[in-house]
């Protein structure tokens, strides 16, 4: 009778992060490329260790990631102060995409419920229900993640590139930066894009509701407030 020795598991997978100059010339080679084209070239680049994140204020980021990789990852933050109009977008898509989801929702992981948060103000409710949540669950399940940002977005977004390093060393692909808003416009009625009814209400820009106002803009977004981002884009 013999016996065999439980071997630990070894990892062979190797980690795919782009040095600096490599996101150099991915930008030199991405410019002018259609978002398909980036997206593929990431997809190519990083396989399944490639994700996206969503805000479901629109499907047009996800209509083009699963058209490339249908079984992308998509990871949806739930802040828990989501619109209905929103959650009702997340369940249309997964209708039409069966989409692959995760859904991150906040642990404060202080002893503190995360619905006091709120009360420490804003950067706080965001980092507690958006920031962290991605910061804890990324990392270990992705080398690289696609965001829907635009330059067209907004002036603070004016010089978003479409590779990047994030702060947390992961590469952040944005494949949509160069969009325009028409071109964006025209996608969404090409392709029958599922949009937030909120749109239909006025909401150009969507997000929790206690932060959210109806606006042409971003501008809707914290209104008020010497705030334009959530922080996970910084
Ligand atoms: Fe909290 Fe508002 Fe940020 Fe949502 S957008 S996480 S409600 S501060």
């Amino acid at each position: 009778m013999s016996t065999t020795a439980a071997l630990a598991p070894v990892s062979l997978r190797r980690r795919a992060v782009l040095s600096p100059s490599e996101i150099e010339a991915a930008n030199t080679r991405l410019a002018g490329a259609t978002p398909s084209e980036i997206i593929a070239w990431a997809s190519a680049r990083f396989g399944a260790r490639l994700a996206m994140t969503a805000s479901f204020a629109d499907t047009t980021l996800i209509d083009l990631a699963t058209a490339v990789d249908p079984d992308i990852e998509v990871i949806f933050l739930d802040t828990g102060f989501h619109f209905p109009e929103t959650l009702a977008t997340v369940r249309r898509a997964m209708e039409r995409y069966a989409l692959n989801l995760t859904v991150l929702r906040p642990d404060p992981g202080d002893g503190r419920h995360v619905d006091d948060v709120w009360a420490a103000g804003t950067e706080a409710c965001c980092h507690a229900r958006k920031v962290a949540p991605l910061e804890a669950y990324l990392p270990g399940h992705a080398d690289a993640w696609l965001s829907g940002l635009r330059r067209a977005d907004s002036p603070d977004r004016a010089e978003t590139p479409i590779v990047a390093l994030d702060r947390r060393g992961l590469v952040k692909v944005n494949p949509m930066a160069e969009m325009t808003d028409a071109e964006y416009d025209a996608y969404v009625a090409d392709h029958d894009v599922l949009v937030n009814t909120l749109t239909f209400d006025g909401y150009a820009s969507i997000g929790c509701w206690p932060c959210t106002e109806p606006a042409a803009d971003r501008s809707g977004r914290w209104a008020g407030l010497d705030k334009t981002e959530c922080g996970l884009h910084l």
